[in-house]
């Protein structure tokens, strides 16, 4: 490792005894590389591959890329190679990874919460439609994520994404991933605080910094000051999350060690409470816990809520304060979280006397023609900008009251509903097979097409029919980058028997939540469903669920 990073871990004053199996603890002195990608990293720090991907391989093309840069350090820079065309699902588990590899590239930009202008929402979508084959969807990190994309190209994207202020710098791999910031930070009428300023600090001070491009693994964080905790803070590494103090008055309370996949964990409130320009420092804390004490010797012991379910809160807030901050923090008993939506679909007022509106995409699939489509409206309506929201969604901020149902047609013309149904509002999809090299089974597409025969069943079921904050979420794979586990329904692809063959099918997860219920869906034994009959099993179930649904009764 290079010196720089290993100097920034402070001395230790907590007594921690070394075990005897090593887990790879750098703080524990385990500074030998334990697994080939913690030996890449060592090679050589991922940050520098940003220069040979502008200066070598842009110009010689896919086939002059260094094996180990190809499906290790691009992921800095926020590109994976995307999956072969035509490739069955059910094989991956016994191809090798480079049969799998395509020679385009899935591309991540970050937003971090920010505000995008028209000009950057018509950047974006003439990204999508020049280098991309006009493809684009809004990702559960609010992230814009392209799939076609030639290493010839980046340079000229990044020039333009650079030029609106954006850019995919650690969008992926072991670093601080994007962040996720209230998609109505600084507008919302019900805010606590804005943390628009303390999510700016962080990324200003250390994006791109070496001290943090090496860390176990990925490093989720997430800030809010909306009382509906719209940031999914229980499912993130660290979550600033506001509250009022009943002296100090509003600051953040802080969340370690959430992530779902296997093994998945709810983020701990530490019982502390932060002002807000004390924010970026004790993110710096946690994050520098990760990096020093995390575990490194095996990928799927490496987050942070492994080192969390292990010290306990207490011990990791003794370490933040005397090791990383040399100080002691506020305490605060946290208050309890609410229930409901977290989306921002509709039509909502502002602090400032005008109105935001929310709309959602099918599944987050936008694509570079609607996001020019969506620029120009942003122009004719002379709104402040749009954010995007860790649901798949978007927010339009600073509509004029008189015209704000024109808006809302408007959007509905270019595709934007911002009264969906109560399915095309709950529902959020990863990438799935049609790009991502993980996945067993087809998730954007067979989610569009659920919602349309959920709409088709259940024309006008209204969300609150339904419980409130329903949601069906669905994965290709055992990862869960659509959040499996805290969805109403999670559908968990995998190969399924039926009629003594495997079909593309999904692990069925019901009852999950996150906010005041927050917990995670069951899998129930032999809730097992083929891709086929999905729309008959989900349908039995809403079903089944309004016919014994009692007052108040949510779906968890
Ligand atoms: Fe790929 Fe699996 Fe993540 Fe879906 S959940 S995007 S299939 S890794």
């Amino acid at each position: 490792m290079s010196d720089l990073r290993y100097a920034a871990a402070p001395a230790r004053t907590t007594e921690i005894p070394r075990p005897r199996r090593g887990e790879g603890q750098w703080a524990l002195g385990y500074t030998e590389p334990l697994n080939k990608n913690e030996q890449s990293k060592k090679d050589d720090d991922p940050l520098n591959v940003r220069d040979r991907i502008l200066y070598t391989y842009s110009k010689r093309g896919f086939d002059s890329i260094d094996p180990a840069d190809l499906r290790g350090r691009l992921r800095w820079m926020g590109l994976y190679t995307q999956r072969k065309p035509g490739i069955d699902g059910g094989r991956t588990g016994s191809l090798p990874e480079e049969e799998l590899d395509d020679r385009f590239f899935m591309m991540r930009v970050r937003s971090d919460g920010q505000l995008l202008s028209s000009a950057a929402v018509r950047a974006l979508g003439e990204i999508g439609r020049d280098h991309a084959r006009d493809t684009a969807d809004v990702t559960d990190r609010e992230n814009i994520q392209y799939h076609w994309i030639r290493i010839e190209d980046v340079p000229t994207i990044w020039q333009k994404l650079e030029d609106a202020g954006l850019s995919t710098l650690e969008a992926c791999g072991d670093s601080p991933r994007p962040f996720l910031g209230s998609p109505v930070a600084g507008v919302a009428a019900d805010e606590i605080i804005d943390g628009t300023s303390a999510l700016d600090e962080i990324k200003r001070r250390y994006l791109g910094d070496p001290a943090f491009s090496n860390l176990p693994r990925k490093f989720k964080t997430a800030l809010t000051g909306h009382p509906s905790h719209d940031v999914s803070p229980e499912t993130n590494d660290v979550a600033f999350v506001g509250s009022l103090h009943p002296e100090h008055g509003p600051g953040f309370d802080v969340w370690v060690g959430g992530g779902l996949s296997t093994n998945p964990m709810l983020a701990q409130k530490l019982g502390v409470w932060v002002p807000l320009d004390k924010v970026a420092d004790v993110w710096s804390g946690v994050a520098g816990i990760f990096r020093d004490y995390g575990y490194r010797r095996l990928r799927s012991r490496a987050r942070l809520k492994f080192l969390v379910a292990d010290w306990g809160v207490e011990k990791f807030r003794e370490v933040l304060e005397n090791e990383y901050l040399g100080e002691k923090l506020v305490s605060l008993e946290s208050p309890e979280s609410p229930v409901g939506h977290r989306d921002h679909v509709g039509v909502h007022d502002q602090q400032d006397g005008r109105k935001y509106v929310g709309v959602a995409p099918v599944v987050g699939r936008v694509s570079g023609s609607l996001l020019l489509a969506l620029a120009d409206v942003i122009d004719e309506f002379d709104l402040d900008g749009a954010r995007l929201t860790p649901y798949q969604k978007i927010v339009l901020l600073g509509a004029d009251p008189a015209r704000v149902e024109a808006l809302v047609e408007r959007l509905d013309e270019i595709g934007l509903s911002a009264r969906p149904s109560v399915f095309r509002r709950s529902s959020m999809a990863c990438t799935g097979i049609e790009f991502c090299k993980l996945a067993i089974v087809d998730t954007k597409n067979r989610t569009r097409d659920l919602i349309a025969e959920l709409e088709r069943r259940f024309p006008d079921l209204t969300t609150e029919q339904m419980g409130g904050g329903f949601s069906i979420n669905v994965n290709g794979c055992p990862n869960a980058c659509a959040r499996t586990q805290v969805a109403s329904i999670g559908l968990k692809g995998q190969l399924v028997m039926h009629e003594g063959r495997q079909v593309e099918g999904f692990q069925v997860h019901l009852g999950g939540a996150t906010g005041l219920q927050a917990n995670f869906g069951r899998k129930l034994r032999g809730h097992k469903v083929t891709s086929e009959g999905l729309d008959d099993y989900v349908a039995a179930v809403v079903s089944n669920f309004l016919a014994d649904r009692s007052a108040e009764e949510t779906f968890t």
